[in-house]
């Protein structure tokens, strides 16, 4: 891999700063105009003023890459998605633009459970060359490091397919992912008369097995109506933190259920959606370290016109991050380009604070920002180089890719031909 000197950088987002972000801070881009960077291996070594850093002597020695005047910012952290799934729903998704309701769709076999029953079926090739040629479109996008989450399993065999898949993909693509088990998603079909069943077998055994294993990093949980009660969500979350896998968790998203409350009391890394927080809970949120991580491609795919309140989360000083939530039901997308048009468009988020939500705070979610989020010295090299003026411009076109090259630890795996 060559040493690189990275110039031609009209606005170079470094965010170097505060971590995690909150407030005001949010919207710190540590912005150079100009800005060059040097690259040895798979880490940056050097950053500022192209003056400067072209005058390095590791410089001289380096191959030149000169975006001839882009924006460039460190790659997006999605940390939060359903990366393993066996098919679209896109006939549902019909389905329901022309009026039937989620509960008809489910009761008609759809839904979230003819997900399952359709991963349980797939072998876990299938399922790897799908998410492969999604990573790839996650690349083209301009994200370098996701988090991803089982759940379209619910049994042993079928959770640890997929787990099994993430860390292949881990190690034989270039992303980085981290790896959270959801095996609370929805309680499985089998268990729909008896869920307190289920949740002893999460406790006592798939738990305890997957983090002995090393198979997580994090152990989440859909904490809402319809799936998983507050006090079993505690028992689950009690029982991952138990065996050193940190908590994250799917929270206020369809009713409020306390979700986002026993998020701050198990000192959950992230809680997720809280589309209906109330004032209580985003003071609450803003005296925690818990990372706010909204999902507004969720609101905008179900057509639901009611996204969760980011300005006051962000002006109570609470850790707002985004994520696309890719999954095949509410919010297929990978595109984080997109996720920052909605979060500035509806729910008034700036450029900034998105462009900072969708890297540091993210990276901060997943324990990652010692070595992703930012441009900084001994961080990755993992950035994307927009094909705009400025950084205002990549939310403002919304639906277009201007993503034109992107870096994983000093390799191109993405680049757009002019
Ligand atoms: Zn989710």
């Amino acid at each position: 891999m060559p040493d690189w000197l990275i110039t031609g950088c009209s606005e170079l987002l470094t965010l170097r700063g505060s971590v995690p972000r909150r407030g005001r801070a949010l919207a710190e881009l540590g912005l150079i105009r100009d800005g060059a960077l040097l690259v040895h291996g798979d880490r940056i070594t050097a950053v500022g003023p192209r003056r400067r850093i072209e005058r390095l002597k590791e410089a001289r020695r380096a191959e030149k890459l000169d975006f001839g005047g882009r924006v460039v910012l460190p790659g997006f952290v999605d940390s939060h998605t359903h990366l393993i799934f066996p098919s679209s729903r896109a006939a549902e998704y019909e389905q329901r633009i022309s009026g039937k309701t989620y509960a008809q769709i489910a009761r008609a076999g759809g839904g979230i459970r003819s997900t399952v029953t359709n991963l349980r079926r797939a072998s876990s090739s299938s399922l790897r060359d799908r998410a492969r040629a999604h990573l790839r479109q996650f690349a083209a996008h301009g994200t370098t490091t996701l988090e991803a989450k089982s759940g379209y399993g619910l049994d042993w065999k079928s959770e640890l397919k997929i787990l099994d898949v993430l860390h292949q993909l881990h190690q034989q693509q270039p992303l980085d992912i981290a790896c959270t088990f959801l095996g609370a998603h929805v309680v499985p079909p089998e268990f729909r008369r008896r869920p307190d069943a289920y949740v002893d077998l999460l406790v006592k055994r798939w738990i305890p097995t997957v983090a002995t294993a090393g198979l997580a990093e994090f152990c989440d949980v859909f904490c809402d109506r319809g799936a998983f009660t507050l006090a079993q969500s505690r028992r689950i979350l009690t029982a991952g933190r138990a065996c050193g896998l940190v908590p994250r968790i799917h929270a206020e998203q369809l009713a409020h259920t306390g979700g986002a409350r026993l998020a701050i009391e198990l000192h959950a890394a992230s809680a997720d959606h809280l589309e209906k927080v109330d004032g209580g809970d985003i003071r609450a949120l803003a005296l925690s370290n818990v990372v706010c991580t909204l999902l507004p491609g969720c609101c905008f795919h179900l057509g639901l016109g009611h996204f969760a309140p980011a300005r006051e989360l962000i002006d109570a000083g609470a850790i707002v991050a985004l994520a696309t939530d890719f999954n095949p039901g509410t919010s297929p997308t990978l595109s984080m380009p997109m996720i920052l048009s909605l979060a500035c468009a509806q729910m008034r988020m700036t450029p900034a604070e998105a462009i900072s939500a969708a890297t540091i705070n993210p990276a901060y979610s997943l324990r990652l920002h010692d070595r992703a989020g930012s441009l900084e010295v001994g961080k990755y090299a993992d950035l994307a180089a927009f094909d705009v003026a400025s950084y205002r411009e990549i939310p403002y076109y919304f639906g277009v890719n201007l993503c034109s090259l992107t870096m994983k630890r000093g390799a191109i795996i993405h680049s757009k031909k002019r």
